[in-house]
């Protein structure tokens, strides 16, 4: 008998999270299937891996790499691998949990490429793996169509499902003198104002406990009998009939087998990259599917503190993490980080090992000029690892983007320089390291072929599919976007669970 849920949700990152814990509530007797192609992950479902034991971290890591999982990866900086690029800008990509789409790609003329493009599959996706960092989007990098009081509900909602900590006010010890450092350098009229960044974790026992996708599940499966998370299954397409999605063919990637679920509604949250692809190889392919393709700049500067702002003469809030924002303004459409973070929970090491603990990081990200001509593009003919269509990036520089790249990096020193000296030069990072693919599954206001979804990601002209993740952003921004991420699809899942009935079991399949 063909299986038959109310919804099936393709990926089980922050976004695919999000839609099912927003269904379940809304519907505890919907029959919610997740499925995701990765393994599950030793230990607690969806758990951070920087909240694991360097055992178990590690170990996970390896699990989530796709056809290089077991592939060791830099631990550090300072400690690349053979066979890897040694140069600072590789550097800067964060490898371990992740693959590579294709770190040597063939580019076209005037393209650049996004060598250092990766994904992680695994059961929370790279939502185990993440940094953290949630800031709020800012003035243009907010989408313009949806009510500003609907989408700061959004927000704040994600906030919740993230459970992120703000740190407001003045801050203390060496946090606060860094944040005054950064708001008489780059604060002024139109900017919005330099702040601490908003983390997603929380504290127990003196120690961050960071949130993976595990926090936005929550007791799921406690409260919706009906939830079943599925790893280890690859949705090879989306049926559609008439113009309705009605089910998925998936494969059980231990045995090989295929077999279709039908269902209700489907959502697709396979990540920037793969969302469009599962969409291509099922024969949705709107206009403005995989192009507008939008991953911003960014520009690393690591150096040592000043003696003024070593950690040691400090005493800071223990239950802060000192990282410092100069948020992004249209006026300077770029999002600035400084942090002191030797003695951080984020380890990395760079160089002298006695100057560790005064080690600080100020990463730079810089929005990009969008172009529809910067796609990901899929093969009718050849095949990636899953068998999934072949993946291709085109991703070129425009003359706004070389100016942004360049402020970015002058930017990075003169944080850098306000409160101590680099190490090296402030470089950018190869094109894919930010891992925030956006665009691709646009978002739009009208059906007007610029863009895959409407404004509760619902695909256009195909009835019942929806999408989610960072490829529905269709705005230019800096920062990260993985709160907006999870707002959007908190929304869109809030407005799915009202065309379910409201007692889903009752219904004979
Ligand atoms: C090291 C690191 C640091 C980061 N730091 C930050 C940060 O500080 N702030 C921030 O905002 N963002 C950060 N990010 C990005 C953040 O992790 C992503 O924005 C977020 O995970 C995206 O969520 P998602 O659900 O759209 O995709 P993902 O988390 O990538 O999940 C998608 C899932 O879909 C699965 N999948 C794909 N195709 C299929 C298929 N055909 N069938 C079944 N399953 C499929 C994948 O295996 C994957 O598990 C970071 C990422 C990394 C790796």
């Amino acid at each position: 008998m063909t299986e038959q849920v109310d919804v099936l949700i393709v990926g089980s990152g922050p976004a695919g999270s999000t839609y099912a814990r927003t269904i379940g509530d809304a519907v505890p007797t919907a029959r919610i299937l997740m499925v995701e192609v990765g393994p599950r992950i030793p230990g607690t479902r969806g758990e951070h891996t920087l909240n694991m034991s360097e055992e178990a971290r590690v170990a996970a890591q390896l699990l989530t790499q796709g056809p290089e999982a077991g592939v060791e990866r830099a631990k550090a900086l300072a400690d690349i691998g053979d066979g890897i690029d040694p140069s600072l800008e590789f550097r800067q990509t964060i490898l371990p949990g992740l693959f590579f789409l294709d770190p040597r790609p063939k580019l076209e003329d005037g393209e650049v490429g996004l060598s250092a493009a990766s994904m992680a599959s695994g059961v929370g996706g790279m939502g185990i793996h993440w940094g953290t960092s949630s800031p709020r989007p800012h003035q243009s990098e907010r989408i313009p169509f949806i009510p500003a009081d609907e989408l700061d509900a959004a927000l704040d909602h994600a906030e919740q499902l993230l459970r992120v900590t703000k740190w407001d006010g003045p801050g203390t010890g060496l946090s606060a003198k860094i944040r005054l450092q950064m708001a008489e350098e780059f604060d002024g009229p139109g900017l919005t104002p330099a702040g601490f960044m908003p983390s997603s974790l929380h504290w127990e026992n003196g120690r961050p406990q960071f949130s993976g996708t595990g926090v936005i599940l929550g007791d799921l499966e406690s409260k919706v009998s009906g939830f079943e998370l599925r790893a280890e299954t690859l949705a090879r397409r989306v049926i559609v009939e008439d113009g309705v999605a009605v089910g998925a063919v998936l494969e059980d990637r231990r045995t090989g087998e295929s077999y279709e679920v039908r269902a209700e509604h489907v959502v697709v949250c396979a990540d920037g990259l793969r969302t469009p692809q599962v969409l291509f190889a099922s024969g949705v392919r709107p206009t403005a599917l995989g192009h507008y393709l939008n991953e911003h700049f960014q520009v690393g500067a690591f150096g040592y503190l000043d003696d003024e702002f070593d950690p040691a003469r400090f005493e800071d809030e223990p239950e802060h993490l000192g990282y410092v924002l100069v948020p992004f303004s249209d006026a300077r459409p770029m999002q600035g980080g400084i942090t002191a973070i030797g003695n951080s929970p984020y380890s990395i090491s760079l160089g002298d090992p006695a100057l560790a603990s005064k080690l600080m990081a100020c990463p730079w990200y810089g929005a990009k000029d969008i172009q529809y001509r910067d796609r990901v593009e899929f093969s009718e003919t050849e095949t990636d690892f899953y068998g999934m269509p072949k993946m291709t990036i085109h991703y070129s520089r425009t003359d706004t983007d070389l100016v942004t790249i360049q402020q970015l990096k002058e930017n990075a020193a003169r944080s850098a320089a306000r409160i101590g000296t680099l190490a090296e030069e402030p470089a950018l990072a190869a094109g894919g390291s930010s891992i925030h693919y956006q665009g691709t599954v646009r978002m739009g206001a009208t059906n007007d072929g610029l863009s895959v979804c409407d404004q509760y990601l619902k695909v256009w002209d195909v009835e019942n599919l929806y999408v989610g993740g960072n490829g529905v952003i269709p705005t230019s921004t800096a920062s990260n976007p993985t709160l907006t991420t999870v707002a959007l699809a908190w929304r869109a899942a809030t407005e799915l669970a009202t065309h379910l009935p409201s007692e889903c079991s009752r219904r004979l399949w």
